[in-house]
């Protein structure tokens, strides 16, 4: 010490859990209060100097919502920097949503504030369950240089040494924290937690005792002589005598200063003082590495999938379908709606806070957001639809007249950044007879389904499938008139596309024409076995899959077993049921069925039918009763069984390297947890996954300290694991979490399905619709990674695999835009991926972005065209960092996220 005091600086906060232990509407009550009495304090002490309202901006709205008067008293104290708002718009779970979620977090948050005025800048994350390894890069993008958070890293204290290769560990409760491409922020981690100075004691003898613990805890931990001390707690009302208490605390403790502060103050305080080399740095992911594994939280990540499916089913609407078309429409001189999308994104975020997202909360909450969900989904849907219809309306199809009779075109648009094959399923209506011209059933009825050929615009014929014809009534809603009703003659009609570039479309007819007979090889040439030039699959009694790359004779063997525990954990953490063993589908028989076979795709129906428990013994819900932590729990699963049936559709389409798994189960058990296995084979002592902004690398061992049983970890899109020379990933539609277990064959366990009664946590909070009784449904695709392509390819496919084809029906028509268009083209090497294609927020131009997986420098070109007239490097907020560039090249660096501003040149 210098001789200099060291001074304690006092922030006042609460934590606002928006929903969790209670609905929505009754913390929403509790939030009235607690603003009415914030607004109350400030106008009324001086002294009261200011308070950080949890880094979130939805705490306003949600305020002003019912007192919409109290605006102005608001706008005036966070003039005056009483009051803290930003940089969030709410507190998110990281993990949890996707890549560009977490930006348009923070970019509606940082606008919202920027309209209040002033923006916290401290990267707030106090209560994430994890932090992603590259919210340095993005906060740094973002012009913010501190984060806080509260989990994550292991403070050891001044005296436990922190070995130098450990990226976990930091002795200090301050610490550089490092993205992969070396970005840096100052990381200060809540080591006595957020309310380490919660309800401060006025009175002297209460103040000493509360004093002396607390400032010896902070100390333990502390970097520089400013100490932090929280002054709140989650939902903790405001201390209104606070001023007097840091009265009592600066009579008592001479040798201290203590200041009302705030954390823009501390940061300053911090930076003033500390020369940062001097600090641990840590680096990339922080997921509690090195902890016993048992407070890690991480099976939110399998809590309550239904809400998970449905986040990733309406982040890809929006972000990989409605802001790319939106696009395609501005590019051709059309208004885009900002609005409208800045609705449906907010009411997508409001299900992305840590308690609600991650399912760890009462049944109301988990029920409001999947109202919440539709309701971003229907407006997203009304937009996306809207815009294609605009686009639809564009494009010349009068080709088709050449191929044959009386054609039915219909458009196919590739709104993913990179080329795309596969099976396109389009709903066609064949005719319509509308009621205002007095529609009659028996004539739509008997329209004739044959004689259509399918042919492209350049009349390439294409075998197709139809399916679920039917008469069905429907509507029109004309922009100028009133309601439309019809019958129509609706099929869908199936085929496989192949080499639509990247942000385009391209336009097919069905026609009448005499079909040309072709030898055609179909996918299932004999039993229970798929094959296209690439890959065999082939589908063993048990229901399992062996892969075999066709040109090497690399085989993965005992894909796709089925494997069920017991759960007698909560919403938070996965504990398996006491003396028990996997209930698996390896020597059970399934029946096997093919149910579709053609040139260009054939499906299996595999059924599996087995016994499991009905739930956990009795004692499970005495235990809960009696809050018995659950690590201490006794209780095994019931002897009482239930059947348990599963039906797996696994298919091959003519030109996927990949086996697509689509899976239907009713749940009729309780307490258990259902994965099914991938046993790789692979030597390898780490393995990738898709987390945010990063193909993370993470070990397949835990570290020596982790004593949970269960090494689970969070994924987005895919989890792989290779050596040099061969490869598996599987991709997934809003499965979360996975394993790699620690056996000998490497096998990665992805979770299904994770069934409990309770929320866990701090008391006894019964969720029966945890359970998640009744029909559940889970998507994934297996790629084995065939010789001659590297692992960032396949990545590239399990990204794609994700996102839908978007298609419309359109008449016979002139048009000004080409039945084949791509709107924008760019050359952009294998590493790196495209997240993002839409309109710039607050001005006129495009944004792009992509990032880069790997540690090999690469670049962007984009294509010069005539509707755009120059680039320029921007950053996660939409801004211009760096001059136009002339020769549209744009380079990125290892781990870098680059987003490239367009000047469109519009009609
Ligand atoms: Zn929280």
């Amino acid at each position: 010490m210098n001789g200099k005091k060291k001074t304690i600086h006092i922030i006042s906060h609460t934590h606002w859990d928006r929903e969790w232990y209670l609905p929505y509407e009754k913390h929403h009550y509790l939030l009235i209060e607690f603003m009415d009495q914030l607004l109350d304090t400030l106008e009324k002490d001086p002294q009261f100097k200011s308070f950080h309202l949890d880094g979130q901006t939805i705490i306003l709205d949600d305020y002003l919502e019912v007192r919409p008067d109290m605006k102005d008293k608001i706008k005036q104290f966070i003039d005056e920097e009483r009051i803290h708002i930003g940089p969030w718009y709410v507190l998110q779970d990281e993990f949890l949503t996707s890549s560009e979620s977490n930006i348009r977090n923070l970019q509606y948050g940082m606008k919202d504030a920027k309209k209040w005025g002033n923006i916290s800048k401290i990267g707030y994350f106090p209560d994430s369950f994890g932090n992603m390894g590259q919210a340095p890069q993005i906060l740094h993008q973002a012009g913010i240089k501190h984060a806080a958070f509260g989990r994550g890293v292991k403070p050891t204290g001044f005296n436990n040494l922190v070995s130098e290769a450990d990226s976990y560990e930091s002795p200090y409760s301050e610490m550089r924290w490092q993205a992969p491409n070396g970005s840096e922020v100052t990381g200060i981690l809540f080591a006595n937690w957020y309310c380490n100075g919660n309800e401060i004691p006025e009175d002297k003898e209460a103040a000493k005792k509360y004093w002396d613990g607390h400032i010896e805890a902070m100390e333990r931990y502390a970097a520089s002589d400013h100490l932090l001390m929280l002054n709140g707690c989650d939902h903790q009302p405001v201390q209104t005598n606070l001023s007097a208490a840091i009265q009592t605390a600066e009579e008592l403790y001479p040798d201290y200063e203590f200041i009302h502060s705030n954390f823009n103050q501390y940061i300053q305080a911090l930076d003033e003082q500390l020369t940062v080399p001097e600090l641990k740095e840590v680096k990339g992911e922080l997921r509690s590495q090195h902890t016993d594994g048992w407070g890690t939280l991480v099976n939110t990540a399998s809590s309550r999938v239904y809400l998970k499916q449905m986040n990733q089913e309406v982040q890809t609407l929006l972000e990989k379908e409605v802001e790319p078309l939106a696009t395609f429409s501005y590019l051709l001189g059309e208004d885009d709606d900002r609005d409208i999308l800045e609705y449906a994104w907010k009411t997508l975020m409001q299900n992305h806070p840590h308690d609600s997202i991650c399912g760890c909360s009462v049944d109301e909450v988990h029920r409001e957001m999947v109202t919440r969900f539709e309701k971003s989904k229907y407006m997203a849907e009304s937009y996306k639809q809207a815009t294609m219809k605009k686009l639809g309306a564009k494009i010349d199809t009068t080709i088709f007249n050449k191929y044959g009779k009386e054609p039915i075109p219909f458009v196919v648009f590739n709104t993913t950044g990179l080329g795309k094959t596969g099976v396109v399923t389009v709903e066609i209506d064949f005719m319509r007879a509308y009621f205002a011209d007095g529609a009659h059933r028996q004539s739509v009825e008997a329209f004739d389904l044959d004689h259509y050929i399918l042919v492209d615009a350049d009349g390439n014929e294409y075998d197709y499938h139809l399916e679920d014809t039917a008469v069905v009534f429907d509507y029109d809603l004309p922009k100028h008139q009133f309601r439309q009703p019809y019958l129509a003659k609706r099929a869908k009609v199936s085929f496989e596309a192949k080499d639509i570039p990247l942000f385009s479309h391209s336009t097919f007819a069905l026609v009448k024409a005499a079909k040309k007979e072709r030898e055609k090889q179909q996918i299932a040439s004999s039993k229970n076995t798929l094959e296209n030039k690439q890959v065999r699959v082939e589908i063993n009694t048990n229901g399992s899959l062996t892969i075999i790359d066709k040109k090497t004779g690399r085989t993965f063997s005992n894909l796709l077993i089925y494997e069920n525990t017991g759960d007698i954990g909560n919403e938070y953490m996965y504990r398996e049921a006491n003396d028990d063993s996997p209930i698996t589908t390896e020597n059970e028989t399934a029946q096997i069925q093919l149910i579709e076979n053609s040139s260009f795709r054939a499906t299996y129906l595999i059924t599996h039918q087995f016994e499991i428990p009905e739930s956990a013994e009795a004692l499970l819900e005495k235990e809960q009763k009696q809050l018995v932590w659950f690590t201490s729990r006794k209780a095994k699963r019931s002897k009482k069984t239930v059947l348990f049936t599963m039906q797996t559709k696994v298919s091959l389409e003519k030109h996927s390297t990949g086996v697509n798994v689509d899976v239907v189960y009713d749940n009729n058990a309780k307490d258990h947890r259902l994965r099914v296995l991938f046993p790789t084979n692979i030597q390898s002592d780490v393995h990738y996954a898709d987390a945010i902004f990063e193909v993370a690398k993470r070990n397949n061992r835990p570290a020596g300290e982790w004593t949970n049983p269960d090494y689970s970890q969070h994924q987005q899109a895919f989890v792989s694991m290779h050596d040099s020379n061969q490869g598996i990933t599987i991709t997934n539609k809003g499965l979360n979490e996975y394993e790699v277990l620690r056996d000998e064959a490497n096998t990665i366990a992805m979770t299904l399905l994770r069934a409990v009664g309770e929320l866990g946590d701090w008391g006894y909070f019964p969720t029966p619709e945890a359970q998640c009784l009744g029909q559940q449904t889970a998507s994934f695709k297996i790629y084995p990674h065939l010789s001659g392509t590297t692992n960032e390819q396949v990545y590239q496919q399990a990204y794609q695999y994700v996102v839908p084809w978007s298609t419309l029906q359109i008449p016979v028509q002139d048009g000004e835009v080409a039945s084949k268009h791509q709107y924008l083209s760019y050359q952009a090497k294998d590493n790196l991926v495209q997240t993002s294609l839409k309109v710039a927020t607050n001005k006129e131009d495009l944004m792009i972005r992509f990032f880069n997986m790997t540690n090999k420098e690469s670049s962007i070109e984009i294509k010069e065209q005539e509707n755009i007239a120059t680039i320029y490097e921007s950053n996660v907020l939409e801004e211009k960092v760096n001059e136009c560039i002339d020769n549209m090249q744009v380079y990125v660096k290892q781990f870098e996220i680059k987003s490239i501003g367009i000047i469109p040149r519009r009609k």
